[in-house]
């Protein structure tokens, strides 16, 4: 049985004060449940909050790194910093990452390489814009990002990736995708992996569905056979909307 996983993306938000009361506030009123819960503060409060949530089973991840392993790139982050503060999953390939910071997909090949020799976890996140959707390459488009960036992966290293599909027109608008859009991106993905590798293979992988997951809408998107939890923003920000949305799984 593949894992269910609800993943708060908290992004550029939450100073030290704010992400120790967050997770304080977590910690009191999260409940027990099956699916792996995981927060990704920014890096500066990643050690903090680890040691916050080292005995909880709430998991720390961060939101991005480089593929390098360390030398001269001022202002980034290796796999191996993350490491020695506890953290042991990245996100990677956030469509901001992919349109503020130009990460295309041969870089985030890179980037998933990296963080699998150092025998890291990946939340890859991939999706069309609106244009492709509009102008129906959304499954072409999902497909190459997939080819491009992780089919040059050996059938052991799928077992370090979780996939969340976001499409870039369900971010941060309040608009999301119908749990039907949803789930048929969700079967083309797993199909798609299914070609490339083995159906068993395609059957273990969790993908998460993000894009304005909210607690109103998060338990008819849940309840999709191929989708298998959340990446959420917004929603991640307050206690109450994260708890309801781990409740809805
Ligand atoms: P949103 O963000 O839930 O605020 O739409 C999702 C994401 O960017 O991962």
């Amino acid at each position: 049985m593949r894992k269910k996983i609800v993943a708060g993306n908290w992004k550029m938000n939450n100073d030290l004060a704010e992400t120790q009361t967050l997770i304080s506030d977590l910690k009191k009123s999260m409940p027990a449940t099956d699916a792996e819960v995981k927060i990704a503060p920014t890096y500066t409060s990643l050690y903090p909050a680890y040691e916050a949530l080292k005995e909880n089973t709430i998991e720390v991840v961060a939101q991005n790194m480089h593929q390098a392993e360390n030398g001269a790139y001022t202002g980034e982050i290796s796999a191996a910093m993350l490491k020695s503060v506890g953290i042991k999953t990245v996100i990677l390939g956030h469509s901001e990452r992919r349109a503020y910071f130009g990460e295309d997909d041969a870089l985030l090949a890179q980037k998933v390489d990296a963080a699998i020799k150092n025998n890291m976890d990946v939340i890859f996140c991939f999706g069309e814009e609106l244009e492709d959707r509009k102008t129906d390459k959304h499954f072409n488009l999902v497909e190459s990002q997939l080819k491009n960036a992780l089919f040059h992966l050996d059938t052991n290293a799928w077992k370090h990736i979780v996939l969340a599909y976001e499409p870039v027109w369900a971010i941060g608008t309040g608009e999301t995708a119908s749990p039907e859009q949803a789930q048929e991106m969700h079967e083309f993905i797993r199909n798609t992996i299914a070609a490339k590798y083995s159906q068993s293979l395609a059957d273990e992988v969790s993908i998460l569905y993000g894009g304005s997951v909210k607690p109103n809408n998060a338990k008819e998107i849940f309840s999709k056979p191929d989708v298998d939890g959340g990446l959420i923003g917004g929603a991640s920000l307050k206690a109450e909307d994260f708890v309801a949305i781990v409740k809805a799984i």
